[in-house]
């Protein structure tokens, strides 16, 4: 019999392949916990070498699985991956396709428990600030209660969302700090020992009041989602009570300013419309869903007096980060594009048809990536309004649609830039509009030629628009 620990996915992955080269039958080992836990036996057998003439091959989506199922705190996880493993390499090649099979329905939840947990943590984590050991620095502290060891696999995402902030994020197993550059793990700590000040928290509760929806409350369904042992370590959840007292209220209120109306953004534009205070009030739009995954609205840019808007279609992974459009690998084609066709970028105006960030995740190594995702009709027509309040604002001499999503916006869904590419056409806010390549198109196109016709096209249209500004 082996006696065996392992303390993380790597190590638990490193014994397997040893053992499954020997050959070693699941029965034949039992699997300690954490290395908090002592193990009680001696191991009578020492650990196969690894076989270099067997090699073994098991299907990708294992592996994934057993990335996030390593994370799950319970001792089974690691007999369960094993078994899991040896079956899929003995005959059971399909093996997780079958949901009926118990090893396949008990990895299933874990990994589902083990998802969850890491989405909470991403929407439940609140920094406070502290004295940094630098001076002039400001650094940022979490502490945060996960159910399972995530924080490996929530870390990435912090790192992305808060990149200029030197912070670290505290649970009792481990904990990270992020220096700007990398991220450093370490061991757990007490929720003692996380700061209790926080200069940020009072700006963090009125945010929190002014996107606190009453017509959405389930009180059940909130201590569900948002469990009850997180909220010490979430400022606006004092606020909770009180704004509850208020609901019906605001309720009302809600009720008396929508009905009658779709849901748009037109119910978050502000009295007062000029850029700034579009720009804020975007913040706290919640007129689709899209609000809720990504890390901000991504307004648009430039000068009020600008005589030529540019119009794309969403912010990207990297404009969603910064807060501004235009500013990753497209947004780099198009500076160059526009140098090109004699045009400086601090001229014009650049916005979206969509402000925030649409996305699906896919697994990146130890991370995710977030990849683009087109956004759809229903949430282009609930964005619109924001659109429409900035070129009445601007009221340029030319817009330029780069794309079909801002082109079928402006123009209607049977536009099709394929036919109708670089035509001068009459809108509501202009006589000169026209609808070009967008250069992430360009970016994504594998034949060169082509690519490289694309670009010739994009800047004549751009150089055209500004001839008749
Ligand atoms: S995408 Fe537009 S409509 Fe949807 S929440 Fe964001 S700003 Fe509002």
């Amino acid at each position: 019999m082996f006696f065996l620990q392992a303390d993380d996915y790597h190590q638990w992955r490193d014994h397997a392949r040893r053992l499954l080269s020997a050959e070693v039958p699941p029965a034949e080992i039992h699997w300690n916990s954490d290395s908090s836990q002592q193990v009680l036996f001696a191991d009578p057998r020492p650990l196969p070498e690894c076989s270099a003439s067997r090699k073994v091959n098991v299907p990708k989506a294992f592996l994934e699985w057993a990335e996030i199922v390593a994370c799950y705190c319970s001792d089974r996880r690691w007999q369960l991956l094993y078994r899991t493993l040896w079956r899929l390499t003995h005959g059971e090649r399909n093996l997780l396709e079958i949901v009926t099979d118990d090893d396949v329905h008990q990895l299933g939840q874990m990994k589902k428990m083990v998802t969850r947990d890491v989405h909470k943590m991403k929407a439940f984590v609140r920094f406070r600030k502290v004295e940094a050991a630098a001076p002039a620095q400001e650094a940022y502290v979490a502490w945060h209660r996960p159910d399972h060891r995530i924080v490996r696999l929530a870390a990435p995402f912090f790192s992305r969302r808060f990149k200029e902030m030197h912070w670290t994020i505290l649970t009792p197993l481990e904990s990270v700090t992020w220096n700007q550059k990398e991220l450093v793990y370490g061991p757990g700590v007490p929720a003692s020992e996380a700061p209790q000040d926080d200069a940020l928290e009072d700006l963090w509760k009125t945010y929190y009041a002014s996107i606190f929806n009453p017509a959405r409350i389930k009180v059940s369904m909130m201590k569900r989602e948002m469990p009850v042992r997180h909220w010490p370590t979430m400022p606006e959840t004092e606020l909770i009570p009180d704004l509850l007292r208020e609901a019906s209220q605001r309720v009302d209120r809600m009720v008396d300013s929508t009905e009658g109306f779709a849901k748009t953004a037109a119910h978050y534009l502000p009295d007062q419309k000029d850029l700034a205070s579009l720009r804020s009030a975007a913040q706290s739009c919640r007129a689709c869903d899209l609000c809720q995954h990504a890390t901000q609205a991504v307004f648009g840019e430039g000068r009020r007096q600008a005589s030529l808007v540019l119009i794309g279609e969403q912010p990207g992974d990297q404009e969603d980060l910064e807060g501004r459009p235009f500013v990753g690998p497209a947004g780099q084609l198009l500076d160059s594009a526009l140098a090109t066709a004699g045009i400086n970028r601090d001229d014009v105006y650049v916005t979206n048809v969509v402000k925030h960030f649409k996305f699906t995740e896919q697994p990146l190594n130890r991370g995710k990536r977030r990849l683009h995702k087109k956004p759809n009709s229903r949430e282009i027509y609930a964005c619109r309004p924001w659109l429409e309040a900035e070129l009445d604002l601007i009221r340029p001499q030319a817009i330029v649609c780069l794309g079909a999503t801002p082109a079928q916006a402006i123009f209607g869904r049977d536009f099709r830039v394929s036919h109708s590419r670089g035509q001068l056409l009459r809108t509501d806010w202009c006589n000169h509009t026209i609808a070009t390549w967008h250069p992430a198109a360009l970016l994504r196109m594998p034949n060169a030629e082509r690519r490289a016709e694309m670009l010739d096209a994009l800047i004549a249209d751009l150089a055209s628009a500004a001839a008749v500004t």
